[in-house]
């Protein structure tokens, strides 16, 4: 289809956002909740940039102590009992066993980073650090014998794909236009506001918004963003690629494993989508396009390597089931290598020429909210203050329940749904929490899920997904708001997609 260009003179935002990754996202839900008309543009899928392919932790980073991160570490660790609270049905705490090894860091270093890590994050609930006897407890099970020694600590885990969803959900709740599938391709100054060119990738159709300021939250693109829809050609991204392997189970427990390597770097071995195990991440230097990052062979060999020096069973390629990667894009500090770069994130303002842009480089998924309220103080310095801060506490979609009520929210989705499975309850309350009562409405048995597509995933969710979540196609559901592709054969996956262009079809 030609693309046509007009003019929308109804949409003039105070902020546009370019950029549905968590900090677009976060940084809109967070703005028009204080009183900001707000637009976030995504040229794919929510989340579908770095924020769906991260370690899906919640963690202070214990390594980030070595570079002396002392500021990013403490307001991460803060920031995770905040975050639990906000969506328990996706993120919750999670018991990390790092095995002692006696040609890595000394003893005395673990337990000094681990005392630091305790006491400096204002830790309410989460439980402390122990000492494990590996020849006795579980976790050494699945160990090479020479490791008898452990450090157990707390950290949290999330669902990153759905916190990026819960944010723009909750944004749009309150008023933001959540745009996907719209790529920004020109923003000019035009006196003290900016024109915004947004293209509908889906039909190629253009029009014109204006804004007051922009908010370029655009990730790994960063710099692409700022050359291609604003001319200016500066390199402040520095691209580093992280890359993870999926496995059969490794371990019967639900804890996750630090590891150690021999080149000072450190990864996990995390449990994983009922029975797999997630083992990663990497740290290497990347400036391909950051859409077409993908394993590397070298990559692959690494990550079984190292994880073959911990475990009792090595792991090999052929047990490889899936594999992931994306690319961080870090504020380019100039420091020499992939891992020393900070991991802090970095807001830049540039005003000189009228109307406000504020660039984003760096962050974690942790500090997202954090990263958020930052942005919030340079909006309000730009465009006057509107609102006080609110998002501590605020829970999100979904997310109103105790920290310790999930049991209690499958055994009341049970018995309201008594055809559910336990498995199916369960994947519902931990991907949608209290929104499982709504997306199963008025279901009284099991023909009323509808259409089935394989695995456990039937039509009602599907149709959930695409009236609730944005979802368009197979990859969107597969992929990002459930991992259900480990579960779907490609056939599967593939009518799954038909069916969805269909549904879109007739909804036009
Ligand atoms: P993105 O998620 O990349 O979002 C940017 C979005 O902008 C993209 O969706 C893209 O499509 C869109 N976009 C680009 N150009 C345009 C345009 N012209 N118009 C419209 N939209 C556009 N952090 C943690 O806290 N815990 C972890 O365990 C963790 N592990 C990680 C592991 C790896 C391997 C990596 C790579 C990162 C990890 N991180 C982790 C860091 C975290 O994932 C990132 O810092 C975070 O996701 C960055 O989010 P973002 O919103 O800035 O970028």
């Amino acid at each position: 289809m030609a693309a046509q260009a007009q003019t929308d003179t109804a949409t003039d935002y105070d902020v546009f956002i370019i950029g549905g990754g968590i900090n677009g996202c976060g940084i809109a839900r967070d703005a028009q909740g204080r009183g900001y008309r707000v637009a976030v543009a995504e040229m794919k899928d929510l989340g579908s940039g770095t924020s769906s392919w991260s370690t899906k932790l919640i963690h202070g980073g214990l390594r980030y102590l070595e570079h002396y991160e002392f500021r990013l570490v403490r307001e991460a660790l803060k920031e995770r009992e905040t975050l639990w609270a906000m969506a328990p049905h996706i993120i919750w705490p999670m018991r990390f066993v790092l095995p002692y090894h006696k040609d890595m860091r000394p003893a005395w270093l673990i337990r000094l980073g681990l005392f630091l890590y305790d006491y400096i994050g204002g830790r309410k609930k989460l439980p402390a650090t122990k000492t494990l006897d590996l020849n006795v407890d579980l976790a050494g099970k699945s160990l090479d014998p020479k490791f008898d020694k452990a450090f157990e600590y707390s950290d949290c885990w999330v669902n990153d794909a759905r916190l990026v969803l819960l944010n723009a959900q909750d944004a749009a709740k309150l008023g933001a236009d959540v745009m996907v599938r719209t790529k920004v391709v020109a923003a000019e100054r035009i006196g003290d506001r900016w024109s915004v060119t947004v293209q509908d990738v889906n039909s190629g159709a253009t029009r014109t918004v204006s804004a007051n300021m922009i908010v370029n939250a655009a990730g790994p693109w960063v710099d692409e963003v700022l050359a291609t829809s604003m001319g200016r050609n500066t390199k402040n991204v520095l691209m580093v690629q992280g890359s993870h392997i999926v496995v059969a189970q490794k371990f019967e427990h639900d804890r996750a494993y630090f590891f150690q390597n021999g080149d000072g770097r450190i990864f996990f071995g995390i449990p994983y989508e009922e029975n797999l195990t997630l083992i990663g991440t990497t740290d290497q230097d990347y400036d391909g396009d950051p859409s077409d990052v993908c394993i590397s062979d070298a990559e692959i060999d690494y990550l079984c390597e190292g994880a073959s020096a911990y475990f009792r069973e090595p792991v090999k390629r052929e047990d490889i089931v899936w594999t992931y990667s994306g690319v961080r894009p870090l504020y380019d500090d100039g420091a020499s290598k992939a891992q020393e770069a900070t991991r802090d994130y970095v807001l830049k303002r540039d005003d000189a020429d009228g109307a406000a842009l504020v660039n984003i480089f760096g962050g974690k998924i942790t500090t997202y909210r954090k990263l958020a309220e930052s942005m919030l103080e340079e909006i309000e310095d730009i465009l006057g203050k509107r609102g006080a801060r609110w998002t501590e506490g605020a829970t999100l979609p979904g997310g109103d329940f105790p920290t310790d009520g999930f049991e209690a929210k499958v055994a009341e989705l049970r018995s309201k749904y008594a055809f559910l499975d336990d498995e199916l309850a369960r994947r519902l309350v931990r991907l949608y929490g209290m929104a499982a009562f709504a997306l199963m409405g008025d279901a009284t048995d099991q023909a009323d899920m509808g259409h089935h597509f394989g695995s456990d995933l039937y039509e009602r969710e599907v149709r959930y997904q695409m009236d609730h979540e944005w979802s368009q196609t197979a990859e969107d559901v597969l992929w990002r708001r459930t991992k259900r592709g480990l579960r779907l054969s490609a056939d599967q996956a593939k009518a799954l997609d038909d069916w969805m262009s269909d549904a879109l079809k007739a909804a036009a």
